[in-house]
């Protein structure tokens, strides 16, 4: 990491290095020495203003792809199997992931959405039922629960950690709870063994949606395998990725077997050509070839960037720390391995003389770091009360329950929690250590000429 940054950086002009020396003195020399000087820009005009931007590069691209990749896809292409019922490449990279992830079982699906559906059909939920689901994580989770015409519930999330709150999760267990679905947003996890000690007291099946945290650790153990069933998602931006695709992680052979003849439209493992009889409902969901193929090409580069995104990220941490106004988020102790699918804080304008997060993220574009606010509080999203406000819905439930559902419907800490979270992609992490300390720079420049941007 050291050689490539000395690679990255350009000769040093005096005046910049000059315009570095007085910014360390005017914010009290709060970590500027790390870092290039000439990687540092122009310290003394905003991008946004005018300025020359920290970072003139790129970050490292996504995905990341050799001729490796390109020969697993044509192998497929060539051999004329395409889809799992003629092939082996989907079956043998199930035994990969299964192996990989400490896992029993694996069922690989087209997408993660098409994990957790199919792991709610077979956990059986249906209209009437209750899903209890965080607030804070991607629409799919919330989707899959209405596509079973259950209702979703929402339990607040811990500001500090980005997770589902567990201490709250008892507060929102009803007579129609039928499922927990939590999920380990960003890479990092939620407090499994709190959430583990609920859904054991109240007898729940817990879904556990992995899609952001492949190879992270909950007391050494990987994550996927703490519950009835853990989702995976291998869509384009995930951690590992086959443009889409996802898998469930299982301890339970009958489970797996369930969930296979679901996500083959109701069709066994052994059925094959014209027995059209059918065990159960179901759809298709069934991985490629092609993507399988791919994704256990992928799979060889997961554990070296897992371990590059960590370091990378421990090293971030340890400069934003300093920032007055920025809050990474805290992992909790039994966390002892993050994925880093997201690298999330929390922004404090009071630190940045006021200036509102959206012109913050605005001008640390303008260096050259892109940064986005996140998800918006998903429990008072408009589409949900469009969905409740459809016949199906209203038959099931009637005014009533679903006035109720809106009245119990707070999540507080997670409102604040949106307004305040500034994410970073995992490609951002996978890059060398000096990128850590431009992202670091730029936030510091931002803040020492916060005063002249809120008035500009
Ligand atoms: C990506 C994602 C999903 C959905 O996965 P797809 O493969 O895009 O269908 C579900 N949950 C979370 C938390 C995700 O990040």
């Amino acid at each position: 990491m050291e050689r490539e940054t000395k690679q990255n950086t350009p000769a040093v002009s005096r005046r910049r290095f000059l315009g570095a020396s007085s910014l360390i003195v005017s914010t009290g020399g709060a970590g500027l020495a790390l870092g290039s000087p000439a990687a540092r820009g122009d310290l003394d005009k905003l991008a946004v203003l005018g300025g020359k931007p920290i970072k003139s590069d790129a970050f490292p691209g996504w995905p990341v792809e050799d001729s490796t990749d390109e020969n697993a896809v044509a192998e497929v292409v060539r051999s004329g199997k395409w889809y799992r019922g003629t092939g082996t490449k989907v079956l043998k990279f199930e035994q990969l992931f299964s192996q990989l992830m400490d896992a029993k079982h694996c069922l690989a699906t087209s997408s993660g959405t098409a994990a957790l559906l199919t792991s709610l059909n077979v956990m059986g939920i249906g209209p009437g039922d209750e899903v209890i689901v965080p607030p804070y994580t991607f629409v799919a989770c919330v989707n899959v629960i209405l596509a079973c015409h259950a209702l979703p519930v929402f339990v607040d999330t811990d500001r500090e950690t980005f997770q589902l709150d567990a201490s709250k999760l008892e507060g929102v267990i009803t007579e129609h709870t039928a499922a927990i679905m939590a999920v380990q947003l960003g890479g990092s996890t939620f407090d499994v063994d709190a959430v583990q000690a609920v859904a054991r007291k109240h007898r729940l099946p817990l879904l556990e949606d992995s899609c952001q945290s492949h190879l992270a650790e909950w007391r050494g153990h990987r994550t996927g395998s703490f519950g009835t069933a853990g989702c995976f998602s291998f869509q384009a931006s995930k951690n590992l990725n086959s443009g889409e695709g996802g898998a469930i992680l299982t301890s339970d052979e009958e489970f797996r077997e369930r969930c296979y003849t679901f996500h083959n439209n109701g069709r066994g493992r052994v059925q094959r050509g014209e027995d059209f009889t059918y065990a159960a409902q179901g759809l298709n969901l069934r991985l490629t070839e092609f993507q399988a193929g791919l994704l256990a090409s992928q799979m060889t580069r997961l554990e070296a960037q897992s371990d590059r995104r960590r370091a990378n990220a421990k090293y971030l941490t340890s400069l934003l720390r300093e920032i007055p106004g920025i809050t990474p988020a805290k992992m909790y102790a039994g966390c002892t391995r993050n994925a880093y699918h997201l690298y999330m804080l929390r922004y404090d304008p009071a630190q940045f003389t006021g200036l509102p997060r959206k012109t913050f993220l605005k001008a640390l574009k303008a260096e050259g770091i892109p940064a986005s606010a996140g998800y918006a509080p998903l429990n008072k999203d408009q589409f949900l009360k469009r969905t409740f406000a459809t016949r199906g819905f209203q038959t099931i439930y009637g005014k009533e329950r679903l006035a109720r559902w809106e009245q119990n419907n707070n999540c507080p800490a997670n409102d604040r929690l949106c307004s305040e979270a500034v994410w970073f992609t995992q490609n951002m992490l996978l890059g060398p250590r000096s990128d850590m300390d431009q992202i670091a720079d730029a936030i510091r420049k931002i803040q020492h000429h916060a005063g002249e941007l809120a008035k500009s």
